[in-house]
């Protein structure tokens, strides 16, 4: 049987089964099985891979994983698309289709139940757009236990998530993923690959966890608000947009200088041409500052 991932049995399932898109959810599946080819040969699976994915649509990625993974756990919110994937799917018995939001649902203990005995933990998604950004810092900020990352995203998104320092896109969410992995792009992808074809360009990520956070820091959220704070308003300085940050900005305006010198920072530098490592030693020296 022809792949799943072809315009013309997407268009047939899609008519077996009644289906119609639904916007709100970001379904937009993928009909060209090259483009997962190149997914799957970056992400290098193999029958000691235990494989997640988030959104499994109709199958069309789920088909091609199912072919070289050991196992592959797929998260699909939408309850219509169960009875199809159930159809899609039938042929590959190392596939767990389960129907929950992937936000609510207990990843970290499904992994320990099924994935135990797999070498790797790897994350393969075409992510529905409007929530990639919370998919990826939940699995991230939870630590659940997953090595590898390889998602279609927006390309703006995903430009953001791997931009280094002193670039347009590089901002806190940069630095969050950076914290918790080696993230880099691999490729673009076209709009032509997708039924219905998106309104906007895609590129995939390849996300390796680390094995430790890049820098040492105790109170993760803190440190977070400590960067995001920086960006507030992208062309104020980074003294500027700490005096909004913390309470009573005039007030304690001598001591943010005194922060940041201490940092060895400049207090004209922007956010933007500041490494997470900067980000860290103003942390560092935060502990005694009333915030
Ligand atoms: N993997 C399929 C493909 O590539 O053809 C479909 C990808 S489509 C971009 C995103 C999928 O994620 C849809 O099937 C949608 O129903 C599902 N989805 C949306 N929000 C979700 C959530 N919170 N949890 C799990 N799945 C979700």
């Amino acid at each position: 049987m022809k792949d799943i991932a072809t315009a013309s049995r997407t268009k047939e399932i899609l008519q077996k089964h009644g289906f119609t898109f639904k916007k709100s959810l970001g379904q937009n599946f993928l009909i060209d099985a090259n483009v997962i080819h190149k997914v799957l040969d970056k992400a290098e699976i193999n029958e000691d891979t235990a494989v997640i994915e988030v959104g499994p649509g109709i199958g069309s990625l789920t088909e091609q994983i199912a072919k070289r993974a050991g196992k592959v756990v797929a998260y699909e919110i939408d309850q219509r698309l169960i009875p199809v994937l159930n159809d899609t799917l039938g042929p590959y018995d190392n596939v767990t289709i389960i129907n929950e939001d992937i936000l609510k649902a207990d990843v970290r203990g499904m992994i320990g139940e099924e994935m135990a005995s797999y070498k790797e933990v790897v994350v393969i998604a075409n992510l529905p757009y409007y929530i990639t950004t919370p998919i990826l810092m939940n699995f991230l900020m939870k630590n659940v236990p997953i090595d590898r990352y390889y998602v279609m995203m927006q390309k703006e998104v995903g430009e953001r998530i791997s931009a280094v320092p002193g670039t347009k896109a590089y901002g806190s969410l940069s630095i969050a993923i950076d914290y918790y992995t080696d993230a880099k792009t691999v490729q673009n992808v076209p709009k032509a690959v997708f039924m219905p074809a998106p309104n906007v360009d895609s590129i995939i990520v390849e996300m390796k966890t680390r094995e430790e956070p890049k820098v040492a820091v105790e109170d993760e959220e803190k440190f977070f608000r400590l960067t995001r704070g920086a960006f507030v308003q992208r062309r104020k300085t980074i003294l500027n947009n700490y005096l909004s940050l913390f309470e009573n900005g005039k007030k304690h305006k001598p001591e943010i200088n005194e922060l940041l010198d201490d940092a060895g920072i400049d207090p004209v530098r922007r956010g933007e041409s500041l490494s997470i490592e900067d980000f860290a030693a103003i942390y560092r020296k935060l502990e005694n500052f009333p915030n």
